[in-house]
């Protein structure tokens, strides 16, 4: 393991969410991982960040971000999921490293 995202990690939305016809989040917006909170209906959606535009907290998956900074340098990481500034590298995609399948994703995430 040891590249799950953690509490106060910057990360990238991955695409555009909506909730009732308004954006909640955008794509390559960045977004701060407040808590880890597994939703009890889907143990993969854990991450907790904040939407801007309407201010509620919801909780995302793993596929829902892409991580922005190296873990172990801070360096900026690029398209390629190579760290510029050390050997770091994105091995495989968060998404599958769920434990077991959980029901299908709402658009949005879930609502806390
Ligand atoms: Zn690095």
């Amino acid at each position: 393991m040891g590249y799950g995202l953690t509490v106060g990690e910057i990360c990238f939305i991955q695409k555009d969410y909506l909730l009732d016809g308004e954006i909640i989040f955008s794509k390559e917006e960045e977004v701060k991982i407040e808590d880890l909170d597994p939703d009890p209906r889907a143990p993969g959606r854990k991450y907790v960040v904040r939407s801007k535009t309407s201010g509620s907290r919801f909780r995302l998956s793993g596929h829902d971000l892409k991580r922005r900074y190296c873990p172990e340098c801070g360096a900026l990481l690029t398209i390629s999921n190579k760290c510029p500034g050390c050997t770091w590298v994105i091995v495989g995609n968060l998404s599958q490293r769920r434990s077991g399948p959980g029901p299908p994703r709402i658009n949005g995430g879930g609502i806390l």
